[in-house]
Parts: C-alpha cells; sequence; structure tokens
C-alpha cells in the first residue's frame, strides 16, 4: 500500500467501480498529478510531513480520526493542544506530531453539516499551515467533516478537489509541497475519491 502519484494507483481500482461521468474538468497538467496522491488506510500510520486532523473547536480530542490521532501521538500531543487555545471553524493549527510516525499535525476544525466554503477555508488554511512551515513538503487530508459532521461525501469531495486543485496551481506552493496525499478511510468512499480525481486531475 505504497503512496504513489494517483493515478498509478487509482486506474487499477476504478475498473472495479465504473465512473458514472468523468468527463475532466481542467486541462491535464502532469507537473500537478504526480504530486497528488489517494491512499486508503489509517492516516495515523503515514509516516510522512504532517497529517492533517479533523478537530472540533476544542482541539482536545474527540470521536473519529481525531480520536485515533490523539490516541496514537499519546498525551503530550494532548498537553501541546492545551496550549492552544481552541480553534474555530474554517480555521486551522499546527502541533507537533509526538508518537506518530508524522513530524506535524495540523489540526483543523470542518463545518458541521455541508457548507462548501467553509469547508474550502479549511482545505485552504491547512495548506497554508503547511507552506508557512519550514519541513513540510508532504501531507495528508481525512475526509474533513464526513464522519461525525455529517457532509455527504459525493458532495464534499468536489469542493476538496478543487480548492487543492487551486492552491496547487500557484506556483510558489507546487515549489514547495511535494505531495499531498488524499487519505480515505472507508472503501466506498474510494469510489468517490477516483470519480472525482478524474474529474479534476484528470490524466490523457
Ligand atoms: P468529522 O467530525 O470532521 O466528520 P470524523 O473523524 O467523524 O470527522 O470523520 C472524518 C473522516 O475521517 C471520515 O471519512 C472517517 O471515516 C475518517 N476516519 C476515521 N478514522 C480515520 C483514520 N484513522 N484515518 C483516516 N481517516 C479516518
Amino acid at each position: 500500500n505504497e503512496i504513489k502519484p494517483w493515478q498509478e494507483h487509482g486506474l487499477a481500482v476504478i475498473e472495479k467501480y465504473p465512473a458514472k461521468d468523468v468527463a475532466p474538468k481542467y486541462e491535464v497538467d502532469d507537473e500537478l498529478n504526480k504530486k497528488i496522491s489517494l491512499w486508503t488506510g489509517d492516516i495515523t500510520t503515514l509516516e510522512i510531513d504532517a497529517i492533517i486532523n479533523a478537530a472540533n473547536k476544542s482541539l482536545l480530542g474527540g470521536g473519529g480520526v481525531d480520536g485515533c490521532i490523539h490516541r496514537m501521538a499519546g498525551s503530550y500531543l494532548y498537553d501541546e493542544c492545551v496550549t492552544l487555545n481552541g480553534c474555530s471553524t474554517e480555521d486551522a493549527k499546527l502541533s507537533g506530531g509526538y508518537r506518530l510516525p508524522a513530524k506535524y499535525v495540523i489540526h483543523t476544525v470542518g463545518p458541521i453539516g455541508e457548507q462548501e466554503a467553509k469547508l474550502s477555508s479549511c482545505y485552504n488554511r491547512c495548506l497554508d499551515i503547511a507552506m508557512e512551515t519550514d519541513n513540510i513538503k508532504t501531507i495528508a487530508f481525512p475526509c474533513i467533516s464526513t464522519g461525525i459532521y455529517g457532509y455527504d461525501i459525493e458532495k464534499a469531495t468536489p469542493v476538496v478537489m478543487r480548492t487543492v486543485r487551486e492552491w496547487l496551481k500557484k506556483p510558489e506552493n507546487s515549489e514547495k509541497i511535494e505531495r499531498i496525499i488524499f487519505c480515505v478511510f472507508l472503501k466506498g468512499d474510494v469510489a468517490v475519491y477516483e470519480e472525482n480525481l478524474l474529474q479534476y486531475f484528470p490524466v490523457e
């Protein structure tokens, strides 16, 4: 289950889940595609620079991916999070990774329910923090807000893809960031990500 550019991983799987409508929405950009990965599994196992946490406003832990990250990182993560004084919806804050294989955790608070602009802002804030932090080049996102916070995966994913594509299109961003990994946890969400990748990061 290694991390590869998405089209090398994705296309094999998409044959099993034929897409309904995957007409490309953008021109092909191989340099961009090389930086995007689709990975299925537990985000806390990724040995990369930073993983994103779908946290809540307290930043003190919760259910879902947040609970997994705090469990795996250990109590020093909690201790640091206490000093961060919470986080508002749409915003993000940086912490260490402690016992995680990832160096950093970027905590963001997704919208409760389906609010496009707020979801988009979460991804932008996380990406901007990655940009501002010297040794972050590889980052992974879980499917923010699509669990306990109730954002339908089919509606959230196009927002995510558009936001990430537009961000990565900026030359200063793509110069620094080497890889953005979409970490999909639920098997049923994989096909949704593949369909959207074919539209937002099309290949020849
Ligand atoms: P939110 O409150 O933002 O909806 P959740 O943690 O409930 O956050 O869900 C967000 C997404 O994270 C869901 O797709 C869920 O399946 C996924 N998820 C849960 N545990 C993990 C994990 N260990 N690694 C990656 N993704 C996870």
